[in-house]
């Protein structure tokens, strides 16, 4: 991982959408940074395109899509995306659209229950996410969002359970999700990128930078030429096999601001200034 200030002036310039991860990305300590928040602000202004990716439920990708300064969100992992529309005149107030991925299935599935019986068997300190209830395709199981915070290695065997039952599973900084589609992050959220704005997969690679600091974002970390990990993606070490290209030096959501701060920069020492 190179330092984000070493960035060039030409690979700011030719960003056109800046995805992100929340929670440990936008979040420290499961609160939103004014920083982080501020620089979703300065980006939309410049024009770029602010999407999160996360694995946070559908109930919250409600309200971010229509509450914060985003061109739309994907949740639950890759399942679902939702944006808002305006009438093809600007007027009016905008419409909350709603995409699913076509191998999504919903979490009322027996091998999910099975499986979040297995784990909480095994580990009795491990709980369902509260924030299970506003999700309609995964299944959240807490290992450190709330006290006790427990060990990423019980994590490691909770999702690695979950494959062996025949699931999808990710570790996040907070949760292992699991869920019985064939999608994640990056499949959404190529699906988003094209269907909403005609991206081209390949030629448009480094319109795209994503910004993560966990597992669940490593298939963003190994697809985007451009992708950034905040400083605390550091501590996940073996367990991630790729890294993003570049890494902040602060953590958690000033790690976010530092890197919108310093592509926005480099964007006007570009030639054109990055317009
Ligand atoms: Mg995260």
């Amino acid at each position: 991982m190179k330092p984000i200030r070493e960035m060039s002036p030409a690979e700011a310039a030719g960003i056109r959408c800046v995805l992100m991860d929340i929670d440990d990305t936008l979040t420290r300590e499961g609160k939103l940074l004014a920083s982080a928040y501020t620089s979703l602000w300065k980006l939309k202004e410049a024009g770029l395109r602010v999407i999160p990716v996360t694995g946070r439920p559908a109930g919250w990708c409600d309200l971010i899509a229509r509450e914060w300064p985003v061109d739309g969100v994907v949740g639950e992992n890759g399942a679902l995306a939702f944006w808002e529309e305006r009438a093809e005149n600007g007027g009016g107030s905008p419409v909350l659209k709603a995409g699913y991925h076509p191998q999504a299935i919903r979490n009322d599935h027996p091998v999910l229950a099975k499986i979040r019986d297995r784990a909480l068997g095994e580990f009795p300190q491990l709980r369902i996410a509260k924030d299970q209830f506003s999700r309609l395709y995964d299944l959240a199981l807490d290992f450190a969002e709330e006290e006790p915070i427990l060990p990423l290695s019980v994590a490691r065997r909770v999702r690695d359970l979950a494959v062996e039952e025949g699931a999808q599973a990710k570790v996040s900084s907070i949760h292992v999700n699991i869920w019985m589609g064939n999608y994640d992050k990056l499949s959404m959220a190529e699906r988003f990128l094209s269907q909403r704005f005609g991206w081209r997969c390949g030629a448009g690679d480094g319109e795209v930078v994503f910004v993560g600091d966990s597992p669940n974002d490593e298939p963003m970390f190994a697809r985007f030429p451009l992708a950034c990990g905040v400083a605390n993606v550091r501590k996940y070490g073996d367990l991630l096999q790729n890294l993003p290209a570049y890494v902040s030096t602060l953590d958690c959501g000033d790690g976010f601001a530092e890197i919108a701060e310093t592509i926005l920069a480099k964007r006007k020492e570009a030639p054109g200034g990055g317009t």
